[in-house]
């Protein structure tokens, strides 16, 4: 192997941009199932051919690109990867960072002739937007059963086409489609690299995070019905204007969200018929809402709710409201995190973390002490991924990338290359321990889950990997009730917790 390190991943990373890119907005439309997402799938098979793995597409429409052990035993794998989908017009780093990362990571192992002790797999997940079909997630949600294969051959699009028939155009079989115990049992970890979205490493002079825990989130479709009617002739106080109440439900959910610390928000609607001239006869738009705790984001949902149900009423508009998915709060395993925190600290600055590059570069890398002293910064986020749904089903883990705007989910999401590098650089020496002769990747459970999560610690001294299961590790959080889509219903119970 004659890849090094840096510039394998400039490489791939200049290869990989243009898939998927809108050239009027230079955002990314990279919706599973459609070309330019069998171009990113096709383009992933054939790097990870050309290092030798093999590919094995699941059922679900997942990718698994399988680095054999030297015993070919493929028991407690140490999983890696992302999503290669985006949201309309999204940035390009979201997912296909933690795929390109992962396919620059084996080839700094494959430079140094490593020889994994446990099978190394590189994992890519589909439809984890949630862009086209509604349920974000989708691969990982099918893969660990938290729903419900005929409620998901059943989603549609935009355009009426259902996940069934996308997938079917695809040469899937969706009829196949459904959990995968078999093949979660080989599985003993996963860590995902993804771009930090925010702007919390930043500040800290940090290029690489590890997450602590993802917020609890849902989202919710709202239907205002109301009366197609004349702009020019119908007498305001004769109207059902659904747009009425939709846009007071937007103003509740932002001021309940600033109340309560959480996030709310109206980013996709539609309204019918659409002409410029006309009362819309419906108006359909869908809640994202986010908070710390499940009880502030129960009580954000109700509040938004109560404000559209009281204007819909006032305007002689009908509402249904339907939750379309919810993920409970997930804490990562805290055994694996710790581990993970050790690995960093002691590969520490500057073999592993430091950015390399111009001095400019190096100037934003803020005091060396936060990393030279402590492992990487342990954040909190409030964006879902692959890696929460699995948390469920064993121990999974995150490092973020540097995002220094903090936007994401726009064109505008920016990571600098040699953070990218040194996030590459993280993963490799974190995939190097797990699946190396160090011990058994999966740390041991604790008898009983220990007390409140402990905050981030943004400048504390990393714990040494001790024996797992002490340090209050905690076990695997709540699995993802089953995502229903049943008719007019509230905010449903978080499921487990
Ligand atoms: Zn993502």
């Amino acid at each position: 192997m004659t890849h090094l390190g840096n510039t394998a991943f400039a490489e791939l990373w200049r290869e990989f941009e243009p898939l998927g890119r809108d050239p009027r907005t230079g955002g990314y439309r990279r919706y599973s199932w459609t070309p330019a997402d069998a171009a990113c799938r096709a383009w992933f098979t054939d790097q990870a051919h050309k290092r030798g793995l093999a590919v094995e597409p699941d059922n679900n429409g997942n990718l698994w690109a399988w680095w054999a052990p030297r015993s070919q035993v493929r028991a407690d794998a140490i999983a890696t990867g992302s999503h290669l989908d985006s949201v309309p017009d999204g940035g390009g780093f979201d997912g296909g960072l933690g795929v390109v990362a992962a396919l620059a990571a084996v080839d700094l192992l494959q430079a140094k002739d490593f020889n994994p002790e446990r099978a190394l797999v590189l994992a890519v997940f589909t439809e984890e937007e949630g862009a086209r079909f509604g349920v974000p997630c989708l691969g990982s949600r099918l893969l660990t059963g938290a729903i419900d294969p005929r409620v998901a051959r059943n989603l549609t699009d935009d355009a009426g086409v259902t996940l069934a028939e996308a997938m079917t155009a695809g040469g899937c079989d969706a009829g196949l489609i459904g959990p995968r115990d078999d093949l979660l049992g080989t599985l003993g970890a996963f860590v995902e690299l993804h771009i930090e979205q925010g702007r919390a490493l930043a500040p800290l002079g940090a290029a690489v995070g590890i997450a602590e825990s993802i917020w609890p989130h849902g989202r919710w479709r709202l239907d205002f019905c109301g009366q197609a009617d004349h702009a020019g002739t119908a007498r305001l106080a004769d109207r059902h204007d659904p747009m009425l109440p939709y846009a007071a439900t937007v103003l509740a959910a932002r001021q309940s969200a600033a109340r309560g610390g959480a996030l709310a928000t109206f980013g996709k609607v539609i309204a019918e018929p659409g002409g410029s001239n006309g009362v819309s006869a419906a108006v359909t738009a869908w809640l994202d809402a986010r908070a710390p705790d499940e009880d502030t984001l129960r009580d954000t949902v109700t509040t938004v709710r109560s404000a559209a149900e009281e204007a819909s009423a006032e305007h002689g508009v009908t509402l249904t409201v339907r939750q379309e998915s919810y993920t409970p709060v997930v804490r990562f395993d805290q055994g694996l995190r710790d581990r993970i925190a050790a690995v960093l600290a002691a590969a520490g600055p500057p073999a592993v973390l430091a950015t390399a590059g111009p001095p400019a570069v190096l100037a934003t890398a803020g005091p060396p002490a936060v990393l030279a002293t402590a492992g990487p910064p342990v954040l909190p986020t409030g964006a879902g991924h692959d890696a929460g749904v699995l948390a469920a089903r064993l121990p999974t883990a995150m490092l973020f990338v540097r995002n220094p705007g903090g936007v994401s989910h726009s064109p505008a999401e920016h990571a600098e290359q040699a953070d990218c590098e040194a996030g590459v650089r993280a993963l490799a020496a974190v995939l190097e321990n797990l699946a190396g002769p160090a011990g058994p990747a999966r740390p041991a459970r604790p008898a009983r889950p220990a007390g409140p999560a402990r905050p981030a610690r943004p400048a504390g001294p990393a714990r040494p990997a001790g024996p797992a299961g002490v340090s209050g590790a905690e076990g695997p959080s709540a699995p993802a009730g089953p995502v229903g889509v049943s008719g007019a219903e509230g905010p449903s119970a978080p499921a487990g917790r």
